[in-house]
């Protein structure tokens, strides 16, 4: 067992003043919040919360500084973002370690975050020089109509804590690119990375005061920014709950919502499917990316009876083979992120059972004094499931594979289909007309004879109760940071 060196940060310094707004470092105003060590159960440090009338001065802020920021040519403003990403690279470990030690996220994982927080930058940079209008001829003589992409104005930018800087850069970087300023605002779970994220631009770069902001705090302050008239757009990613929470919210200043929420993918593997393939890609795509709380994993997997039993036992297996442990040592699970989401897990499993399901292995925290402290839940397969079940229904969000025998892909489909979830799905098979049916599966991201991680310049966005009014990534979710404005030029 290996342990891994990183520079230990000063936890203290980094938040007395952990609020950014409008080119000033604030201290919170409002009650702290604990950030917990998941692996060990000590608390790293409390970071204060914006008052709401920090919230309002962030977002005044944001307002300030968006008519001079949108007039700021958009490949100055790339610059900008490529910059902000160059910061992120030069600094790899200290980010890494705050994203290993707020999120338990193995070290390996944490490391890439970074890395991949950087490309997600860089690629929406990328588009600074791309950002097209169109120009249409007009029925009126001497006219002319232009239709101009032009941005929202200020983006409240709420987000989750499991990936906490690439989710943020997914909303940061094509909202700064194409002309909006944001106010950030990282979950209460994992703020830290994402403070020191923003201490480093600011350190290295000249970023126009107001342009991006930082407010701290958890549904409260997030609630502050939803229901301000000061908001043009709110991008959040999180739970489906919150963001029907957000939607109410929003409505009564009819503010623009983009919401990436969770999901309860399937996973079919037919007969015909090379098992091998199915067993290793979902135990990436349930275990080893960040202990199951990744949205796009596969939450359930619905099996063609022939194959049932082989595929139980290899994937029971290969879950049993995995090393959980410490995130900063050789292992293939950190802990869950904190106390609420293992009381989750936990009591989804034993509903499981109580419903009539069989734990294959797994099924708690794994045994030893090692565990003792520390969110550890070992992966869990799950047999005896049928599709009533609430673990075949609702979204887990942890190491554990509930298994559903299915007579045949018309089956699937309408188990897998019948979720009002719609985030991504899997399926597994030989057959090139098969794979080819897989689009009659109700999600925003489909995944054949393949696992889980998307391509960064592609899409990701739920469909159904997935996502709402949004999708990020590539050419249609830089857009989604624009609107569409007529222009009608008459000489
Ligand atoms: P969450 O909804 O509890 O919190 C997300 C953010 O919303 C946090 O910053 C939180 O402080 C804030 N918030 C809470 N209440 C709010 C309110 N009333 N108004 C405004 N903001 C509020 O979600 P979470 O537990 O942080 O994340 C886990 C969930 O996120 C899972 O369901 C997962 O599937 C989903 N997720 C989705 C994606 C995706 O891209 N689709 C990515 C990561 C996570």
């Amino acid at each position: 067992m290996s342990t891994a060196t990183t520079s230990s940060p000063d936890h203290t310094k980094l938040v007395s003043s952990p609020l950014y707004i409008g080119g000033e470092w604030q201290a919170g105003e409002a009650d702290p919040i604990a950030v917990v060590d998941p692996s060990n159960e000590r608390t790293l440090v409390e970071v204060p919360s914006a008052s709401a009338a920090q919230v309002d001065a962030a977002l005044q802020a944001a307002r300030d500084a968006r008519e001079e920021w949108r007039r700021t040519g958009a490949m100055a403003r790339g610059r900008l973002v490529r910059e902000m990403a160059a910061v992120l690279r030069d600094n790899v470990p200290e980010l890494g370690e705050l994203v290993l030690q707020e999120t338990g996220k193995i070290q390996m994982l944490s490391t890439m975050e970074v890395e991949v927080t950087a490309d997600f930058m860089v690629i929406n940079a990328e588009w600074d020089s791309r950002i097209e209008g169109e120009i249409l001829p007009s029925d009126t003589p001497r006219e002319v109509i232009n239709l101009l992409r032009v941005p929202y104005g200020v983006v409240a930018a709420i987000c989750a804590w499991n990936w906490p800087l690439a989710v943020l850069s997914r909303k940061l970087a094509p909202a700064l690119v194409t002309g909006n300023t944001v106010v950030i605002k990282p979950s209460e779970v994992t703020p830290l990375s994402t403070i020191r994220a923003v201490q480093l631009w600011v350190e290295n770069l000249e970023i126009p005061a107001g342009v991006v902001n930082l407010v701290t705090g958890g549904g409260e302050v997030g609630g502050e920014l939803v229901r301000s008239p000061k908001t043009d757009l709110v991008s959040f990613t999180g739970h489906r709950d919150t963001g029907k929470r957000i939607v109410a919210d929003a409505s009564a200043n009819l503010t623009q919502v983009a919401l990436e929420l969770g999901g309860k993918a399937p996973a079919i593997v037919l007969a015909d499917a090379d098992i091998g393939l199915a067993v290793d890609s979902l135990i990436a795509a349930r275990y080893t990316s960040t202990s199951g709380q990744q949205c796009g994993c596969a939450e359930r997997v619905l099996v063609e009876r022939p194959v049932l039993d082989e595929f139980v036992e290899r994937y029971a297996k290969a879950a049993a083979a995995l090393r959980v442990g410490d995130p900063r040592t050789e292992v293939d699970l950190g802990p869950l992120v904190n106390a609420a989401q293992f009381e989750k897990v936990s009591a989804a499993v034993a509903k499981a059972t109580e419903e009539g399901g069989t734990v294959v292995t797994g099924g708690g925290r794994p045994e030893g004094g090692e565990f003792e402290k520390g969110f550890y839940f070992e992966p869990t397969v799950l047999t005896g499931v049928d599709r009533s079940m609430s673990i075949a229904r609702d979204e887990t969000f942890g190491p554990v594979m509930p298994v559903l025998p299915v007579d045949g892909l018309e089956e699937a489909f309408e188990i897998g289909n019948e979720s009002r979830y719609g985030l991504t799905g899997y399926l597994y098979t030989s057959s090139y007309a098969t794979a080819m049916r897989a689009e009659d599966m109700e999600c925003g991201e489909l995944f054949i004879n393949r696992s889980v991680g998307e391509a960064m310049h592609a899409h990701h966005g739920g469909h159904k109760e997935s996502g709402y009014g949004g999708g990020e990534d590539g050419k249609h979710g830089l857009y989604k940071f624009t609107q569409v404005k007529a222009v009608y030029h008459n000489w």
